[in-house]
């Protein structure tokens, strides 16, 4: 059983584009769940680390050392 929030785990507390808190974050800088899936997250929504991102031939992996990994193949299932 997972005990740890995966990095796009909601509710995000960081922006995944801008590592800051979402709180100081004006919302039309919150990205959409579709640009998601089109543009690789940088940054891990739970602790706002930087990702080790990788971009694959069907889309993207992106990687938080203490969240784990999460593909765009995974948010497609959602
Ligand atoms: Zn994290």
């Amino acid at each position: 059983m997972i005990t740890v929030p995966g990095p796009l785990a909601q509710p995000l507390r960081y922006g995944v584009y801008t590592g800051r808190e979402l709180e100081l974050q004006s919302p039309d800088a919150v990205p959409t769940a579709a640009r998601m899936g089109l543009e690789p997250p940088r940054y891990c929504g739970q602790c706002g680390r930087r990702m080790v991102v990788q971009v694959v031939p069907d889309g993207w992996t992106a990687r938080c050392s203490r969240h784990g990994s999460v593909d765009s193949a995974e948010l497609e299932q959602r």
